[in-house]
């Protein structure tokens, strides 16, 4: 879930669930959605219910609104969605103090007094899993389990929040997944409205492989891609459609 403004008004393109998505497939963890929500309270505290409600999702992931300033609300909706309190996490606020003296020494800024923007970033619902070293900026990552369910909060900027999915949570929280098989073809100048027969087929012999056909039409190419857990049957699938695309005159 990518919380901002920005991203709804497409000023920023919402690359952290690109990124976070395409990492949960190598990990084992495949996404099964992704939403941009506004910088409303009641919108974001709706939006993390309708995640934890749902019974198939055991993590859920939100970047985003975590800075200082008054429109970052996303430990405050957290808090009311988990029903629980905001509490000052020390561990942050001491080192975002200490990073205040650093940038009062270089001259960046005239009082190392934190203010309450800076406190509202060490200021996170309460009884957190853990809280996630930021080495990149302030706001720290934070998680919480309700159940079998871990919710992460993330800063929106991109390079803290990949330092904090890479450097903490990846090897705490999702070692244990088993990364499915993939297999693609790609055809130059094909046609995938010719393939609608064999893709048919393929949803009832390979139900439990995952097939996609993709169109690009700046490369002329067409992607067919072939997914799942098991990879005799991933392999098999692709093959039938290689046969299909050589019976159509294609090269592959
Ligand atoms: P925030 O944590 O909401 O204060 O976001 C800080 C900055 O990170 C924003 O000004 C955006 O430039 C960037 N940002 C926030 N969310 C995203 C996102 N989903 N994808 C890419 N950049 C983002
Ligand atoms: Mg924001």
């Amino acid at each position: 879930m990518a919380i901002g403004d920005e991203l709804l008004s497409g000023f920023t393109l919402d690359t952290n669930s690109h990124w976070i998505s395409g990492r949960l497939r190598l990990l084992g963890h495949p996404v099964k959605r992704v939403s941009q929500i506004r910088d409303r309270q009641v919108e974001i505290v709706e939006a993390i219910q309708r995640e934890i409600a749902d019974p198939d999702l055991t993590h859920v992931f939100c970047t985003g609104g975590l800075g200082p300033t008054p429109d970052d609300r996303t430990f405050e909706a957290l808090a009311a969605a988990l029903g629980r309190d905001l509490v000052v996490w020390d561990e942050v606020r001491l080192k975002i103090e200490k990073r205040l003296r650093r940038m009062l020494e270089v001259g960046l800024i005239e009082s190392a007094e934190p203010n309450g923007g800076h406190l509202r970033m060490a200021t996170i619902p309460a009884r957190p899993e853990a809280v996630l070293r930021n080495r990149v900026g302030s706001a720290p990552g934070v998680v919480y389990r309700l159940d079998d369910t871990f919710i992460y909060a993330l800063p929106g900027v991109p390079a803290e929040m990949k330092a904090i999915f890479g450097e903490e949570i990846e090897p705490a929280f999702l070692a244990g997944g088993t990364a499915g098989f993939l297999r693609e073809m790609r055809l130059s100048f094909a046609l995938e409205g010719r393939f609608y027969h064999v893709l048919r087929e393929l949803e009832t012999s390979h139900p439990d492989v995952s097939v996609g056909s993709y169109p690009n039409f700046e490369s002329k190419e067409l992607v067919l891609r072939c997914q799942g857990a098991d990879q005799k049957r991933v392999e098999d699938a692709l093959g039938i459609l290689r046969r299909a695309a050589i019976a159509l005159g294609y090269k592959a």
